[in-house]
């Protein structure tokens, strides 16, 4: 018999995901994914322990219990929201859910890498709009993006890996000018570090908009990278098709238990989070000192444009004990534990004297 298995066309050439380096390499400090430096709160590990003495069990199917504690957070109805297995998942559902060959998602670039990969799975298109020299989304140019093949927007801010925000009065504006039967995914995962002045207000948009959806995620300021739990908000109309057309049981057990205990103790996120804030406060002010134009990023890494040097920063970065994430158009670098910022803040001193910054 000859003949091989044939991957869809979609599937077949598809880009890889670059994770930042995994694992803990002994001395390493890892700058690469963005992840929060402290383990979870004492009460968040116990009750992961206890889940895990009920792993026999499947989990609730549609996470309820978890819902309604995000619901009772965030004022809203369970009706409005969706957990899922990382945002990334919920991400995947989404697309695929309303977009397919032959029609658009349309996004700024560069912006997370995961979302060229799951639009191409879907047989869909990328349209991508270059971000400004900033860093920035440039909404006005996303929205004139908007063709009749569209069938959703995404938007991310903070921006991964440029650490832009966009301020609430440009999203809103944003949001009148997509017609209302374009889906508009706003992107929060790094909306707790977000300090800028006028900060978006997801909430005061889902009231207005019955064609946005909010993600979050607990892998970022809930520190349960590991654990793998999302969730999406917005008007029951999304919600309940895209329930329906998710993985059953795709959130496991320990990570639901994880999440509601993270819920309930949100001093430990809080306080994880003032840490990184004020880190990054300094990190940036010296940067700024070393002659870095490093604009105000909102997440908790910075973004240096350097370009195509950015692959030799990144190998230089392991010769001084810390990993960073390369991209074709500059290097991203997590806000971690103070000594693994100083050593990042080490060879960024060189580089900027080499670069005569
Ligand atoms: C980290 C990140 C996520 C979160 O992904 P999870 O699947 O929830 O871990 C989502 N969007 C962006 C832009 C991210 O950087």
């Amino acid at each position: 018999m000859s003949g091989s298995v044939e991957f869809h066309a979609s599937v077949d050439g598809l880009p890889a995901y670059v994770p930042g380096a995994s694992g803990g390499s002994p001395g390493i400090f890892k700058l690469s994914s963005n992840e929060v430096p402290d383990p979870p709160a004492p009460a968040v590990i116990t009750a992961i322990a206890d889940a895990g003495a009920d792993a026999n069990r499947y989990p609730e199917m549609f996470g309820d219990t978890l819902v309604a504690a995000l619901a009772g957070h965030h004022g809203l109805e369970k009706e409005n929201i969706l957990i899922g297995n990382g945002s990334v998942s919920l991400l995947e559902l989404i697309i695929r859910s309303v977009a397919g060959a032959g029609e658009e998602v349309v996004y700024s670039w560069r912006s997370f890498e995961a979302y060229p990969i799951l639009v191409q799975v879907t047989g869909a298109e990328s349209v991508q709009v270059p971000n400004t020299p900033s860093g920035e989304h440039d909404l006005p140019a996303m929205a004139r993006a908007v063709t009749e093949r569209t069938k959703a927007v995404i938007v991310c801010t903070p921006n991964n890996p440029t650490g832009a925000a966009l301020s609430h009065a440009q999203v809103a504006e944003f949001l009148a000018q997509i017609p209302p039967h374009v889906l508009v995914l706003l992107d929060e995962a790094y909306v707790h570090f977000d300090r800028s002045a006028e900060a978006v207000d997801s909430f005061a948009l889902l009231r207005e908009y019955k064609n946005l959806i909010v993600l979050r995620t607990f892998s970022k300021a809930y520190g349960l990278a590991g654990l793998r739990v999302g969730y999406a908000m917005g008007r029951p109309r999304l919600i309940a098709p895209l329930q329906s057309a998710s993985t059953p049981f795709g959130v496991n057990a320990l990570a639901q238990r994880a999440a509601r205990a993270a819920l309930e103790s949100p001093e430990h996120m809080e306080r994880a989070v003032a840490a990184v804030v004020d880190e990054r406060t300094r990190v940036v002010g010296r940067l700024r000192e070393q002659g870095w134009d490093v604009g105000d990023p909102q997440g908790n890494f910075y973004w240096l444009p350097i370009g195509d040097k950015s692959q030799a920063y990144a190998s230089e970065a392991l010769t001084h004990g810390f990993t960073a994430r390369p991209f074709p158009e500059g290097v991203r670098v997590s806000i971690a534990e103070p000594e693994g910022n100083d050593l990042a803040l080490g060879l960024a001193g060189k580089w900027a004297k080499e670069l005569g910054l």
